[in-house]
């Protein structure tokens, strides 16, 4: 028996399946015929996510989620290309520092942590600084839940046929980036977001013309995806030893992420999640950093409560006895706490969770509902 607590709602890793966890119960040879199978099928259903199948392939990686980014930048950003980076959280001021590690030229677009990018905003960019080759773009910012609107900066990238490399960490799985109707040219995400699986295990989606273009480009060799492209292409094996479980756990949390009914299914299950969350803790006087159109369905950023008798860490660790495992903040500017949405989790978990937040503030002695709190009068 597997037990199901702790509920995690955090931006991962998060509540997995019984199913996913059980599919970790056997060991695997990583140069054995069974291994190489199971690593091509995963690859293939990995890019049928993104309607790929064609022109678009996809290279794992052991490691986190920021190591597929870096492997991203590393082997797919030309040295001689300028890019546009598009920041308005700490995962687009993480990026910058990969570039500035790899020595690319790039220039970085900052908006506050509150404002999405869109056309308008990356439109003025692009036409300001014709120079640019590539733009990187955070498809949503976890420092916040905020969403960046993809689509209308792919079709702004596409037409000046600038590339568009997209950090789809927080939101793959859950928020469909159909590659027949939004052009970009490579992303990054992992295994342990919202495809529900575990932490250790990576990958980059990558248009096949531009990784074949890449050897010799990136200047680490365990984040060299042309080469692991290479070595996967030619005998289908992992050059270095691969998170076998891991492999195995994801094969299964997309087999569910099927029968759930797809992305689409996921995305609705995660909005009636984030309603429930956001109207609940509404009722008992918290508010949302974000504006409700700018808001993905993947974590919510709240104001600190002002009220003296609030403290984080009681409030944190009563929830976390009872099996609610929530997040710190990590805006820069205002003092904040996340609740995550995404996982296999579901309405009832957030009812449980709301009235347990009301027991938690009652037990600090908060005056409810709580009239004010930090950043919002
Ligand atoms: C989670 C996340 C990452 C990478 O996180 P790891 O801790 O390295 O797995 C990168 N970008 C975004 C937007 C994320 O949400």
């Amino acid at each position: 028996m597997v037990t199901e607590l702790p509920l995690l709602l955090t931006p991962g890793p998060l509540t997995t399946t019984e199913a996913t966890k059980v599919a970790m119960l056997r060991d695997w040879g990583s140069r054995d015929k069974a291994f190489i199978e199971l690593t091509a099928m995963l690859r293939h259903r990995l890019v049928d996510l993104i309607n790929g199948r064609n022109s678009y392939t996809c290279v794992p990686i052991a490691g986190t989620g920021t190591s597929a980014i870096e492997a991203m930048m590393s082997t797919l950003i030309h040295p001689k290309s300028h890019s546009l980076l598009l920041v308005n959280g700490e995962y687009g001021r993480r990026i910058a520092k990969m570039l500035t590690l790899t020595k690319k030229s790039f220039i970085a677009a900052e908006l506050d942590e509150s404002i999405p990018f869109d056309n308008n905003a990356v439109t003025h960019l692009l036409d300001s600084n014709s120079s640019i080759d590539n733009v990187i773009l955070v498809h949503c910012e976890t420092t916040t839940g905020l969403l960046n609107r993809l689509p209308e900066i792919s079709e702004l990238a596409s037409k000046r046929k600038k590339k568009l490399f997209v950090d789809a960490m927080s939101s793959f799985g859950a928020i469909s980036i159909d590659t027949s109707k939004i052009k970009v040219d490579a992303i990054a995400a992992s295994s342990n977001k919202c495809l529900e699986g575990v932490p250790g295990l990576a990958f980059v989606l990558a248009k096949k013309s531009l990784i074949n273009k890449s050897a010799g480009i990136s200047n680490s060799l365990t984040l060299d995806l042309h080469d692991q492209w290479q070595g996967l292409e030619g005998n289908g094996q992992w050059r270095f030893t691969p998170p076998t479980q891991v492999v195995a756990a994801l094969n299964t949390a997309l087999d569910l992420l099927d029968s759930e009914g797809g992305m689409d299914q996921r995305y609705e299950r995660y909005s009636e999640n984030c309603q429930v969350l956001i109207s609940g803790m509404r009722k008992l006087g918290f508010h949302t950093y974000l504006k409700a159109e700018d808001q993905a369905p993947i974590i919510v950023t709240f104001h600190m409560p002002k009220d003296i008798n609030f403290t984080f860490q009681a409030f944190y660790d009563f929830l976390a006895k009872r099996g609610f495992l929530i997040y710190p903040g990590k805006l820069t500017k205002h003092p904040s706490f996340r609740i995550g949405c995404i996982g296999h989790v579901k309405q009832k978990d957030f009812q449980q969770l709301l009235s347990t937040v009301e027991k938690a503030l009652k037990s600090l002695g908060v005056k409810l509902p709580m009239e004010n709190s930090f950043g919002k009068e």
